[in-house]
């Protein structure tokens, strides 16, 4: 398949998915500038992952920080980058410079060594801390019932911006069996809103993959996490 035929197949998948996320945001009753779409790069290789900023898919996110550098070192568009997935310690220099938001800090000693590091740059870091929605979905993240407990830590932080909570929930052939863990992250969001007061607004809840993504959007995602809708079974014949 050449560049031209590969790009038309995905303009047709990324408008395949902007028609239901529209559709997941009039059920919802919010606006579709509510909702980011956060397209997945992780199975693509660079250069197909090239492509989507031309297609108006300008936000990616990328759950290895080694493929992200790798990636963001590779594309010449500006992209908005995302790092999903679990962040050693000794990886925060070389990602801090190239991320718009991290995901996935999803322990106490990553969030002190992001603040110690953003100290250090003096520069203000946006991050969403993982909650493990419990089911054995991910090894990572912060229990829901500990996060209320870190209430003084959470809001001592001077360089670190917590703007949201990030869940993963467990596969369901039905999705609607998603539901409860997504309203359980706003009912979480919540919570800390009241008990943090000003200091930290807590405004994302970045929920929903593929099979979960509408249900998630009716539950008050406001960042979508897509990749195999977008990316699964790409005719991908190369070396
Ligand atoms: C891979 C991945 C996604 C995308 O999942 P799909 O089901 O392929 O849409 C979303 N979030 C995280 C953290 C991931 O690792």
């Amino acid at each position: 398949m050449n560049e031209l035929q590969l790009t038309a197949l995905l303009r047709g998948r990324c408008e395949a998915i902007e028609a239901r996320l529209q559709a997941a945001c009039r059920r919802a009753g919010r606006p579709r500038g509510d909702v980011t779409l956060v397209a997945v790069t992780k199975t693509i290789p660079a250069d197909v992952a090239a492509l989507l900023p031309a297609l108006g898919i300008g936000d990616l996110g990328e759950n290895r920080p080694q493929q992200l550098w790798h990636k963001a070192a590779a594309l010449a568009a500006p992209v908005r980058w995302h790092l999903i997935g679990h962040l050693q310690r000794n990886k925060i220099e070389r990602t801090l410079p190239l991320v718009h938001l991290i995901h996935s800090v999803d322990s106490l000693r990553l969030l002190t060594a992001l603040e110690e590091e953003a100290a250090r740059r003096q520069l203000a870091i946006p991050v969403l801390l993982e909650v493990n929605a419990g089911q054995e979905v991910s090894k990572h993240g912060f229990g829901s019932a500990e996060l209320p407990n870190l209430g003084s830590q959470l809001a001592g932080l001077r360089y670190v911006r917590i703007e949201g909570l990030m869940t993963m929930a467990a596969f369901e052939p039905d999705p609607e069996r998603c539901r409860p863990a997504f309203a359980a992250l706003r009912t979480l969001r919540d919570r800390l809103r009241v008990q943090l007061g000003a200091a930290v607004r807590l405004e994302h809840l970045s929920m929903g993959m593929t099979n979960d993504f509408e249900v998630a959007i009716e539950e008050g995602a406001t960042l979508v996490r897509i990749g195999t809708a977008l990316f699964g079974d790409l005719p991908l014949d190369r070396p």
